[in-house]
């Protein structure tokens, strides 16, 4: 590495933020190179004329994979990794060193515009996901950034918004995917987001990009700040951010020369960041090797196949035929929406037009283009089956700003109902990032194809599935409601006067739906197949205190090869915080042939039984009862195994601020107390108390601060600090 010493200050700081909105400044006479910084995360967006960050400008030429959105519907960890080993190639031959993403916030609401750069609402498939993604596009020579850390989960005022958040929901829900991110798959770098968290901007915030980044997780990379996201430059470099981007012209690097002439910043802080920025450049040399873009739209295809959705399927009416005469409506049939805008818009190489696909495929098909009923309804009346191409304009949703609807425009849902209406079979076809409202059509429908943003080879997949080249395999990564006001979020989001209240705490998506009963229009992790899987056998054994492994047999009872995803949760109400009803802890996606059956086993971390403990700072396994739920999705458990598990022997310190109850299951000081409470009392006296423990219950959320009055002689202060010493010595 070059050596420090042969730098001056003014050269160290210059290393500390951008040249311009891509790159690193290089120093020649220290032989450091530049390094490209190019979004991401489906595509590289490398651009050579006038760069911007908000996807306004044109980029070269590259695949445009399915984006996060559809990842994270295929629940499979190698669709993940193909896309980033795909990407990572074409990044290197695009000379790019960092490729911006993945992207891993939670989707708290579903109005979020930027939701379908996000994987799901999950934590922990969001995690599995974006660790596959990092190392397979890092073993190609060309770093990560997952971003946007942290609790960046919309983009309403997203450059000043406070995420107010409770620590147990930022352990449980909003930290988790970055964790597992950081801690399996060492990104290069992670970006800090633009928003506050609790008052502090993400970029300049010492808890979330030292203490738990590097001092808990052990991050050794690059932290960079997201575009435009660094206000206070020295307080960001305190805090723990490297690289602020993009480029400030040089104003920043010298306010970090000053800070460190007039002793307010120590060099040492400074050096530290070079240290890792100038280590970011040399393992990630730009290379040239070229890629195979043919081989990657066929790649695009396969892979958008797996993510599709099929959410409904009445009467069997798909796959369909070739030989069945088919009236293809709507404007997205011809020109699909593919991606979302913003950052992440790529420039595809290639595009596949669902229409000329399913030409391809079938001899009598007529297309109705554009969104006319009278149009429609007669094509439909004339054919076997119309199929609908519905979806959100490229309008209604993208990085910079949030929806405040979930609904399809007013003119498709008209020509879907009048279409269902007068056609024999009806199949939608979903092209939206964020999901929608499938209320006042979905009931009229036959079969409903949910494909998100399926990328620049979106249409061939779409025919593949429609005619049943391809078996759908996807499964939805965020819960479809009934309505808006039943999500979680909906009372606080996206927020007021700068503060977005993270009210709804761990019950977020699912958890909340069934947590709370809530009827959804789909549940998290529903999907469905062209063939049917039987599930079996479930045992689980438990390993050790916090440890279990689970087994169960699935099988294909249908008559075509399938993937099924066998999803494993968690269900408990042990300890002192309230649980979500059941909690995704392992998931598999498993290909099976018709009649084929396989055993698949998981094991089940600490982490996959633990909550976080906001009075110890720490996880914490409640001793108690888990029972092991495999479900087919969110809302149906399928089987069931419960255990006993272990867990922490935890025993509360007690003070005079405990409160009775606590007091009184101690087990060292509870017997005493009420040792001492009845010691100078008859027997009758005695037996009376005996009776009245049932008056404790008014009594029992007391601190023994105020309690002591009433025990008077019997337990005097210095009797119960003797307690308190005794209970401390004996846990
Ligand atoms: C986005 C990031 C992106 C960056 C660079 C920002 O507007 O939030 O996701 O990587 O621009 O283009």
């Amino acid at each position: 590495m070059t050596d420090l010493s042969r730098l001056t200050l003014e050269q160290k700081a210059s290393l500390l933020s951008g040249r311009d909105f891509r790159s690193t400044k290089p120093i020649d006479a220290a032989g450091v190179p530049s390094a490209a910084l190019t979004d991401g995360p489906h595509g590289v967006r490398r651009q050579a004329g006038t760069a911007d960050h908000l996807g306004l400008d044109d980029s070269e030429p590259a695949t445009c994979f399915p984006p996060a959105v559809a990842v994270g519907s295929s629940w499979d960890p190698q669709v993940a990794a193909r896309i980033g080993q795909a990407i990572g190639r074409e990044a290197r031959a695009l000379g790019v060193a960092v490729l911006l993403g993945p992207g891993v916030n939670i989707k708290r609401s579903p109005l979020c515009g930027r939701n379908f750069e996000y994987y799901s609402e999950d934590p922990y498939l969001s995690g599995v996901l974006g660790a596959a993604h990092v190392r397979a596009q890092q073993a190609e020579g060309v770093g990560a950034s997952v971003k946007h850390f942290a609790a960046n989960n919309q983009e309403t005022d997203r450059m000043r918004v406070s995420a107010d958040v409770d620590e147990r929901t930022l352990r449980e829900i909003y930290l988790p995917a970055f964790e597992k991110v950081v801690t399996e798959a060492a990104p290069a770098t992670v970006m800090a987001s633009y928003n506050k968290i609790n008052g502090v901007y993400a970029s300049e915030n010492r808890w979330l990009l030292t203490d738990l980044l590097r001092d808990e997780w052990g991050f050794t990379g690059t932290v960079v700040s997201d575009w435009g996201a660094v206000s206070d430059r020295i307080a960001a470099l305190t805090a723990g951010l490297d690289l602020e981007m993009p480029g400030t012209g040089g104003t920043t690097d010298a306010q970090i020369v000053e800070a460190v002439r007039s002793g307010a910043l120590d060099e040492a802080v400074v050096d530290d960041a070079v240290r890792r920025i100038l280590s970011l450049i040399e393992q990630h040399p730009s290379g040239t090797a070229g890629f195979d873009a043919d081989a990657h739209h066929a790649l695009a295809r396969e892979l958008a196949a797996e993510c599709a959705v099929l959410l409904k399927n009445d009467h069997r009416v798909l796959p369909l035929e070739p030989t069945t005469s088919v009236a293809v409506i709507g404007t997205f049939a011809a020109e699909p929406r593919y991606q979302g805008s913003g950052s992440s818009r790529i420039n595809p190489a290639r595009l596949d037009i669902p229409l000329d696909a399913i030409r391809a495929i079938a001899g009598d098909v007529r297309h109705v283009p554009g969104f006319t009923v009278p149009d429609a309804v007669a094509a439909a009346a004339a054919a076997d089956v119309a199929v609908v191409f519905a979806g959100l304009p490229d309008s209604a949703e993208s990085e910079g700003f949030d929806r405040d609807h979930l609904d399809l425009p007013a003119e498709q849902v008209d020509v879907i109902r009048a279409v269902a209406a007068a056609a024999r079979r009806t199949v939608v076809v979903l092209a939206n990032g964020g999901v929608v409202s499938l209320e006042g059509w979905h009931d009229r429908v036959d079969a409903v194809l949910e494909g998100f943003l399926l990328g620049q080879a979106g249409g061939g997949a779409v025919a593949d599935l429609l005619f049943g080249a391809a078996n759908p395999s996807g499964h939805v990564a965020e819960t479809i409601p009934v309505r808006l006001e039943d999500t979680p979020a909906f009372h606080n989001f996206p927020g007021e006067q700068g503060h977005v209240r993270y009210g709804e705490g761990v019950m977020v998506g699912y958890r909340h739906y069934t947590t709370a009963q809530a009827p959804v229009r789909y549940p998290f992790g529903h999907g469905l197949s062209y063939t049917t899987f039987s599930t079996r056998g479930l045992a689980v054994e438990v390993t050790g205190d916090d440890t279990a492994t689970v087994t169960v047999t699935v099988a294909n009872t249908g008559q075509r090869a399938g993937k099924h995803v066998v999803q494993v949760y968690v269900a408990t109400g042990a300890g002192p915080v309230r649980r979500p009803a059941r909690e995704l802890r392992a998931f598999a996606k498993v290909l099976l042939e018709p009649g084929e059956e396989r055993t698949v086993e998981f094991t089940l971390d600490r982490r996959a039984f633990a909550y976080w403990d906001i009075r110890y700072g720490r996880w914490v396994v409640a001793p108690g009862e888990y029972r092991i739920q495999v479900g087919e999705n969110a809302a149906r458990v399928v089987t069931e195994e419960s255990v006993d598990i272990a867990g922490d022997v935890i025993t509360l310190e007690l003070s005079m601020d405990s409160t009775v109850k606590e007091w009184f299951a101690h087990p060292i000081a509870g017997p005493a107390l009420m040792q001492g409470m009845t010691a100078g009392m008859t027997p009758e006296q005695q037996a009376q108390a005996q009776q009245q423990q049932d008056q404790l219950r008014m009594v029992e959320s007391m601190p023994m601060r105020q309690f002591a009055g009433f025990l008077g002689d019997a337990m005097p202060p210095a009797a119960l600090e003797q307690l308190i010493e005794a209970a401390r010595a004996g846990a």
